[in-house]
């Protein structure tokens, strides 16, 4: 990740940990994307599966979205902080 924004030149870590908080985000989007792909297996290919089935093909299906939801996870964090706290 960069030091700072080649755009604009905000520094992308403030501090140590800076990011923490962004993991929370990251785990709720997790949890709404697996429950998402869950309800549409379960509603088109998939009714007939025991519920653990269901959310362990979902949880499948959603791995290659993991590092577009880390990314988009650091920047809903950046744009929340600098919200709170320009
Ligand atoms: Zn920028």
């Amino acid at each position: 990740m960069n030091e700072l924004c080649p755009s604009c030149g905000l520094p992308f870590s403030r501090e140590e940990g800076y990011f923490t908080g962004a993991m929370y985000i990251s785990y709720t989007l997790a949890v709404a994307g697996i429950a998402a792909i869950a309800a549409l297996l379960y509603l088109t290919v998939a009714s007939r599966w025991s519920l653990t089935a269901v959310l362990a093909a979902a949880s499948v299906l959603f791995t290659p979205l993991v590092p577009a939801s880390f990314r988009f996870a650091r920047v809903l964090w950046i744009h929340i902080d600098r919200t709170l706290e320009p």
